[in-house]
């Protein structure tokens, strides 16, 4: 496939304005001058403490709902033979993890085992759905500058951001935690080796560019902004032989050129078809899913991307750690530009705002987990498959197959289930799958349709891994939501009986 783009862009060059301030107020003037060194042991100067803070007790929190299902049930299984089981079950279930095992599953151990392949995941769809009712009641990971974002970005030349990372679990957090982005008004799908589909991100740009046409939404089509699609795959510092991408057998430039050249094919295909006035950016980063740093590639004024040449953002993580908060950010704009002398000002202020962001993430690590994470391969607890998931914002938590067919997408799927087999089958548990459609509500009998993409799905899964589902190996949940409501999501199916009704 070419590297090279067919059309050179016409690139507007504005003036370069201050780096952002990851939340309105925090960039104090007053403050500035009274403490012009900011810099206290310990902390690096341009990370958000308080921010890090309240993103490690959330996903502490939510991982541990999920990671304590296991030891629960074996405190459970060691008391199946005693008196009085069920009531003393329920009191460990409580206590452990907040809820009530279904009464029909305990009531047959006393004649036989406790089922506990079925247990586990009528735990895991349980967990998830109390999760995922949260997140949308409560906007735990809402963001201080979501109401402003939008306006950010077209200041940096931009209408739309839109990423496609790998499937991978270990990129879940790539927006609400690595770039620190508000994850509502990012466009996110995601692919396995981030190799996304061109047809779907066409349709995607053709849906933005008819709403600015028609509604100046999020601003007129006459503005001088452009969509700007990235694609982000991931290598391991750690291990990088073994825990790279799975989609590309750990191999990184693999991995990195082929979403370059899914980056080259979209810009391709939209010039080809609309020509002027298609206006397209590409960036494409990669991440370390052992630390959260990046290699952010940009490209060049022919909108020529390099894989050898990046920002490695672990490297001005380092070289701004003793530097107060304004000489940091002037580093940062300066190393933007010796390295990528081509950038429009507008592309630097953005890649200056991720960087600065990613260092509160780098920090978050460090001051966590240490050198690393210490999951530093899959460790996902479900696979998701669908359309929707917003809520998926954690890392390790979901592989994330992005599809409205299994056929369609069976790289991703595979990929998946290769994945957990070696999590959970090897362990006796089943595979926990959420196939989920969110739909517009306003759209007539888009629910109904939404429904039927669920029953399909499910069937086509049983169907490809059909082995897995004769062991009882394969346990889905079948959920929608309207995308258009702040509403839940609805559970229209469970394998495991009895069905939960997601209410708490
Ligand atoms: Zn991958």
């Amino acid at each position: 496939m070419p590297r090279r783009p067919l059309h050179r862009s016409n690139r507007a060059v504005r003036p370069i304005a201050p780096a952002p301030c990851r939340r309105p107020g925090a960039c104090n003037l007053d403050e500035e001058k009274s403490n012009p060194s900011n810099i206290i042991e310990g902390h690096h100067s341009l990370c958000d403490y308080e921010e890090n803070k309240r993103l490690y007790e959330y996903e502490e929190r939510i991982k541990k709902s999920f990671d304590n299902i296991v030891p629960t049930l074996k405190n459970i299984a060691a008391i199946q033979k005693e008196s009085n089981f069920e009531t003393k079950a329920q009191e460990i279930s409580k206590s452990s993890l907040g809820f009530e095992m279904p009464k029909e599953i305990l009531a047959n151990a006393w004649v036989d085992q406790l089922d506990m392949p079925k247990l586990f995941a009528w735990c895991v769809f349980h967990t998830y759905c109390r999760f995922s009712n949260e997140f949308y009641a409560e906007a735990p990971l809402s963001h201080d500058f979501e109401k402003e974002f939008d306006g950010f970005v077209q200041s940096c030349g931009f209408h739309t951001v839109d990423i496609s990372p790998c499937a991978d679990g270990r990129l879940a957090h790539l927006i609400r935690y690595v770039l620190r982005l508000p994850h509502k008004n990012v466009r996110r799908k995601s692919y396995a080796g981030a190799m996304f589909d061109i047809d779907n991100s066409i349709e995607k740009w053709i849906e933005t560019e008819m709403l600015r046409f028609r509604e100046g939404k999020p601003n007129n089509a006459s503005d001088n902004t452009r969509y700007l699609k990235i694609a982000a795959y991931h290598f391991s510092s750690v291990d990088p032989t073994n825990q790279g991408c799975a989609a590309h057998g750990s191999d990184d430039s693999q991995a990195a050129a082929c979403g370059l050249d899914r980056l080259y094919a979209f810009k391709t295909a939209i010039e080809n078809s609309f020509c002027c006035g298609a206006s397209i950016d590409l960036l494409l980063i990669g991440l370390d899913t052992d630390t959260d740093s990046l290699k952010i590639h940009m490209p060049d004024s022919g909108g020529i991307i390099s894989l050898e040449h990046f920002i490695d953002t672990k490297k001005i993580f380092e070289n701004t750690d003793s530097l107060n908060r304004e000489s940091g950010r002037q580093f940062i704009i300066e190393q933007i530009r010796s390295i990528f002398p081509d950038a429009t000002e507008g592309m630097i202020k953005f890649i200056a705002y991720i960087i600065e962001n990613n260092i509160s993430q780098i920090d978050y690590v460090k001051k966590n987990y240490g050198d690393s994470y210490p999951d530093i391969g899959h460790a996902e607890r479900f696979i998701g498959a669908g359309v929707g998931f917003e809520e998926i914002q954690l890392r390790n938590l979901m592989y994330f197959a992005y599809l409205q067919t299994v056929e369609e997408a069976v790289a991703d799927t595979d990929v998946g289930i290769k994945i957990f087999s070696g999590l959970n089958v090897k362990k006796g548990l089943p595979i926990p799958i959420v196939i989920r459609f969110d739909y517009h509500g306003q759209v007539p009998s888009a629910r109904d349709r939404a429904i039927k993409h669920c029953q399909r799905v499910s069937r086509a899964f049983k169907e490809r891994y059909v082995k897995l589902e004769d062991q009882g190996m394969l346990q889905i949940l079948q959920v929608v939501r309207d995308c258009n409501s702040d509403a839940a999501i609805e559970i229209i199916n469970c394998s495991v009986t009895p069905v939960m009704n997601g209410e708490h």
